[in-house]
């Protein structure tokens, strides 16, 4: 059932938890997606990202994705993820998605905030807005070994009340030592940073970045309010590595097209069902 997404966010929270999301860049991965959330009885986001949602075959895809959201057995939403182009998000919230990251995170503090209330005139009350106030260092389509650090440019604490008010986003992406890609070395997140963002409001908030990010310190994030978790590379770097090993098979095998979106369906929800049980209740 496709559900609003800050509602699915604030009822993980009341448990403890975080809502899981996920990029999508094809519906076989978002099936697979679904699926696990299914098996798991558990809510999940599907994500689309900006480039994905700037051509007309993407914006089908976001069609799709909500159709899939309505017949699901448990809470989904769709959310266009890290745009900054106003006719990007209405043309996505036209196509079917029932939330955006508003992300002015590149501009100045003033520009960003301009930005989020743009989005908000432009959508409506309906759409929930996600804002980001700091820069996440890394590519998110991307997969480069990324190092956390002054490049990116930590969310400063001190803006965040301001910034949730005057923008009235209904949720807060930070950078706290979290990038997007793959980090190098282990990662370390700044957690006196994340708490003193956590008593600056009451939005929730939200860790871009998650592959990589154990399980304890997941737990301990959304104990500070952080009630969404963004998955990417890890979901992708496993359904290739899975097509690589079967690719020679399944072509030796009758040119056995469906046997191999199984194998990446496998793959896609094994990952899924990993990240639920990093969030778990
Ligand atoms: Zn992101």
């Amino acid at each position: 059932m496709r559900t609003r997404l800050d509602h699915l966010v604030s009822s993980a929270l009341q448990y403890g938890s975080a809502v899981p999301a996920f990029t999508c860049y094809d519906f076989t991965t978002a099936l697979a997606v679904v699926g696990a959330a299914e098996e798991a009885g558990r809510g999940v986001i599907l994500l689309v990202a900006p480039k994905t949602a700037a051509t007309r075959d993407g914006l089908r895809l976001i069609a799709a994705l909500r159709g899939l959201a309505d017949a699901a057995l448990v809470p989904v939403a769709v959310q266009l993820d890290h745009a900054s182009d106003l006719k990007v998000m209405a043309d996505a919230v036209a196509s079917g998605a029932d939330s955006v990251l508003a992300d002015g995170s590149a501009l100045p503090f003033e520009d960003n905030i301009a930005l989020v209330r743009e989005a908000r005139t432009l959508l409506g009350a309906d759409v929930v807005i996600e804002a980001e106030l700091g820069g996440l260092a890394g590519d998110e389509d991307r997969a480069f070994g990324v190092e956390p650090g002054p490049v990116a440019g930590m969310t400063d604490s001190a803006q965040v009340e301001e910034f949730v008010s005057r923008t009235g986003a209904e949720l807060l992406a930070v950078a706290v030592g979290n990038v997007h890609g793959r980090y190098k070395g282990e990662p370390q997140l700044r957690w006196d940073l994340l708490q003193d963002i956590a008593v600056q409001t009451h939005v929730p908030l939200v860790l871009h970045g998650a592959s990589g990010i154990p399980a304890d310190e997941l737990a301990k994030a959304a104990s500070m309010n952080v009630g969404k978790v963004n998955f990417n590379t890890e979901l992708r770097t496993g359904v290739l590595a899975t097509l690589q090993d079967q690719l020679q098979e399944h072509r030796a095998d009758g040119e056995n097209l469906q046997g191999l979106l199984r194998h990446w369906s496998d793959s896609a929800q094994a990952f899924v069902k990993t990240a639920l049980g990093l969030l778990a209740r």
